[in-house]
């Protein structure tokens, strides 16, 4: 039979089950092995067993590797644990997931990635390619795997592609037609140990990039714009701060597309519902994509101007007693933190921070509370080290919370009078006291409400 194969897939999360599934389906004869026992989902069990696939936990991985000759990892496990030593030294060939994706799809890729803005980005460009009159989607990074959601997509379509560091550390040969990195700032070093190695992971989005392809970078993010000289693709720019003579920015409060010798006035910025410097930065990277994507001019405008944001980003929640609520959960670093606080022109913030501490530098953000906050409440377990953070960078009115968060978000509640916004941006993780984070986000949503409901009861 054609193509018949053993693939050993290791980590039985979402990516693996989803990889596990497609390569069965295809005929491949699939070993799916995790560490340790892990509760699989009914439907994938059966249908993955009925077509041969093999699942392992924890037995000593060598004769499945043996027996294997392509071994596939998950993004959420490194290449440091023993089961990949074991394949190293069976000299196997090793890929994520993505790579996997990447062989098996054959339309085209608009590969996005950086530290933040990726679902914001993506988002935008898989609306704006649902434009064109082929088939289009978006995927990756969140959700199912890769392959799994490319797996009934044509040579014709396109796709808008979600790729985190650890996706891309798994590549070998992928070559998106079109690839944006947003930026790159300090982030998952307990993973890639240091910037240098975060970078390179991020820069093999370009790696087997020709001259047939576009890469588009941060003007504004220095360690994005140092890349260009390493990419083998046609290099655009964008930018909010300088205006460009090639690629696209920020000109007169209008987007602009400047290529060719052409000023292409796209939308301005005041038609946005989205706001933030950092929501321009993403603006200007979809308009890249799409452009080269084959997207109109008039099409990009009607779906920058109709798009609302995506959940837990900046996300307007209600406003009580004059003071509006705001769901950034998904600010998971300092950056990200930073972002948010720079969209509040004005400062007067009442800031909700901490959490789960990826033990980045925190100095940067910290300025910025000094300069945005009326109050910076701080919860979690990194909540202490942010206050010495804090009271470092002469933060004032900084209040500690032993308790839930519940009992932050009341705090910030009893607190904030107008003209102050409250704002969930925790600089953190979540995984200290939830699940993730959208879970953080909707507990913090539903708290707001509850405490609005209070408010109107009591005006009544
Ligand atoms: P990602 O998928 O890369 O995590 P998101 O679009 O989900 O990116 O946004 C993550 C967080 O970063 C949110 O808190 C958001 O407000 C903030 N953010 C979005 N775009 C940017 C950007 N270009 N630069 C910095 N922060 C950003």
């Amino acid at each position: 039979m054609e193509n018949l194969r053993t693939v050993f897939v290791y980590g039985a999360g979402i990516s693996g089950q989803g990889v596990s599934q497609v390569l069965a389906d295809r005929g491949d004869r699939v070993i799916l092995y995790n560490d340790d026992e892990k509760k699989l989902d009914p439907a994938f069990l059966e249908g993955f067993t009925q077509k041969g696939g093999r699942v392992v936990f924890g037995e000593d991985p060598e004769p499945y590797l043996k027996e294997s000759s392509l071994f596939i990892i998950s993004p959420g496990i490194p290449f440091t644990t023993d089961v990949v030593k074991k394949a190293r030294e069976l000299n196997m060939e090793i890929i994520g997931e993505a790579e996997e994706a990447s062989r098996l799809y054959k339309g085209k890729w608009v590969g996005i990635t950086g530290t933040n803005g990726k679902t914001t980005t993506t988002t935008l460009v898989g609306r704006m390619l649902e434009t064109l009159p082929v088939p289009t989607t978006v995927a990756g990074n969140i959700g199912f795997a890769l392959s799994k959601e490319l797996e009934h997509m044509g040579p014709e379509s396109v796709v808008a592609a979600e790729l985190s560091s650890f996706q891309l550390e798994g590549t070998t040969t992928f070559r998106p037609q079109i690839a944006l990195i947003v930026n790159i700032t300090p982030d998952h070093f307990e993973r890639h140990g240091n910037m240098e190695n975060y970078i390179a992971a991020k820069a093999k989005i370009f790696a087997n990039q020709t001259p047939d392809d576009v890469l588009i970078l941060n003007y504004d993010n220095e360690n994005t714009r140092k890349l260009a000289p390493k990419a083998k693709s046609r290099v655009y720019f964008f930018s909010t701060e300088k205006v460009l003579s090639e690629g696209a920015c920020v000109e007169d409060g209008w987007f602009v597309l400047a290529l060719d010798g052409r000023r292409d006035r796209i939308c301005k910025v005041s038609d946005l519902k989205i706001f933030g410097a950092h929501n321009e930065q993403n603006v200007l990277g979809a308009i890249l994509c799409a452009h080269f994507a084959g997207v109109t001019n008039v099409n990009m405008a009607k779906v920058l101007k109709a798009f609302e944001g995506v959940e837990h980003r900046l996300e307007y929640v209600t406003t009580i007693k004059g003071v509006p609520y705001y769901n950034d959960s998904k600010a998971t670093n300092t950056d990200s933190a930073v972002k948010a606080l720079e969209a509040f022109k004005d400062g007067h913030v009442v800031l909700l921070a901490g959490g789960h501490d990826k033990m980045t530098g925190l100095d940067d953000f910290m300025q910025m509370c000094a300069k945005k906050t009326d109050a910076l409440i701080l919860l979690g377990e990194a909540r202490q080290r942010f206050c010495e953070a804090a009271k470092k960078n002469h933060v004032k009115n900084i209040i500690m919370i032993d308790g839930s968060f519940e009992d932050a978000v009341n705090k910030a509640y009893s607190i904030a009078k107008p003209p102050e916004v409250v704002l969930l941006s925790p600089a953190c993780s979540s995984y200290d006291m939830f699940a993730n984070f959208p879970e953080r986000g909707r507990v913090f949503k539903k708290l707001v409400r509850a405490l609005a409901a209070k408010a109107e009861e009591e005006k009544a």
